[in-house]
């Protein structure tokens, strides 16, 4: 059953009523139209999109929200709408009708929280359709914050993805609060703000990740926006990864440390702008996408090798603070590329739907990134604490 024979039944019941009690007032009634403006437009939409899978009828897998126990839904919240109605002194029908239309809303709300079911890749309106190799299991569109919020307790493509985010945004938000509270004899205010900048960036990207990834069914204005956002999330990450390497690497060389600070800053705003464009969150824009933050992880390799240049290639520092940077540009690049490649999907697909297609893979290689570059610092920063001061004023060194 659709929406429109929910429809239907309402205005059958406003006739039972209305002819029951006063003749004038039926001739006068006004059948329930879906166009009428009274109607919101989401409501307008859901009833009107015939390629929305939530009114298809013969969508397998995506059954109807006016499933039987949804009619009794339906039949209790109409009823209180009539009672209150039929016991007042007169009956106003266009009252009536905007009362259930406001009703019919709630209900349609409701019975979307509750009722949605995953669906086949071909089910899926245009805007959602973005990895053909994963075939069942996704959200239909859920045009309700609190159902999007909900669907992270069901199994569905995305389920891994929101989770591995979630979690990772709470641990470096934990972590965070822990490193930022200690006593600035321990830990200096200027240590705190450079770590504080990566850590910012790894809870903005971790933390608009889970976002997007919740909410990107609800419609595609939303979808789009937190995709956005998303990318600009891992721009931060790599901006905020550069901040306490560069501190550190370069401590005891304010020039080199300046220039690349500012090169880091030019890129990553260079990236935020790209990932603003329209165009780059379209699934064909993928490998583009991938190659962007690929470019900008990359252009740490400069200062890399400046780094062992001047410190020495052997030297245990450099070992330590280069190992680390190298292990963390792997996980993103190895993560980067499945992404790019939609691998392991791509050679099964139908198979990974659920668990361990190539984003829950991306996510989880950019989260254990994110933490060995947490390590990788706190080293050079322990180091720093070891080695002491610089032995000439950090501003005559060039
Ligand atoms: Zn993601």
């Amino acid at each position: 059953m659709s929406h429109y024979s929910d429809a239907e039944n309402t205005a059958d019941s406003f006739d039972e009523i209305a002819g029951g009690s006063n003749d004038v007032m039926l001739r006068r009634r006004r059948i329930w139209d879906p166009d009428s403006a009274s109607i919101t437009s989401e409501i307008k939409d859901l009833l009107d999109d015939d390629a929305n899978s939530l009114v298809e009828e013969d969508c397998i897998g995506c059954p109807l929200p006016s499933t039987p126990e949804d009619e009794n839904v339906l039949e209790t919240e109409m009823s209180d709408v009539l009672k209150a109605a039929v016991l007042g002194d007169e009956l106003d029908i266009t009252t009536l009708a905007q009362n259930a239309a406001g009703q019919a809303e709630h209900v349609v709300r409701r019975l979307i929280q509750v009722s949605w079911n995953v669906c086949h890749f071909n089910k899926l309106p245009d805007w959602l359709q973005d990895n053909d190799f994963l075939t069942h299991g996704h959200r239909p569109p859920l045009p309700s914050f609190r159902a999007c919020f909900r669907s992270i307790f069901r199994l569905h493509t995305e389920t891994a993805n929101i989770w591995t985010h979630l979690l990772g945004c709470v641990a470096f938000i934990g972590i965070a609060a822990y490193f930022l509270m200690r006593p600035t004899v321990e830990i200096q205010l200027q240590e705190k703000v450079v770590f504080g900048a990566f850590f910012a960036g790894a809870i903005i990207c971790l933390g608009f990740s889970f976002m997007f990834h919740t909410l990107n069914c609800h419609s595609q204005f939303v979808g789009k926006l937190f995709s956005k956002l998303d990318y600009c999330g891992i721009a931060l990450l790599i901006m905020g990864s550069f901040v306490p390497w560069l501190y550190y690497g370069f401590y005891c060389h304010f020039k080199p440390k300046v220039v690349y600070l500012s090169g880091v800053c030019a890129l990553g705003i260079t990236s935020i702008m790209v990932s603003l464009w329209d165009k780059f969150s379209e699934s064909a824009w993928r490998p583009f996408r991938a190659g962007v933050f690929m470019t900008f992880g990359l252009s740490g390799i400069v200062p890399a090798i400046h780094y062992g240049i001047m410190e020495g290639w052997l030297n245990k520092m450099s070992q330590t603070s280069l190992g680390w940077l190298l292990l963390m540009g792997l996980l993103y690049i190895v993560g980067a590329v499945l992404y790019a490649l939609r691998v392991p999907e791509r050679f099964f697909p139908g198979k990974f739907d659920i668990w361990l297609h190539s984003h829950q893979i991306f996510h989880i290689f950019v989260l254990g990134g994110a933490f060995v570059h947490f390590h990788g610092i706190s080293e050079m920063a322990m180091h720093r604490v070891t080695v002491g001061q610089c032995e000439i004023p950090d501003t005559l060194i060039y």
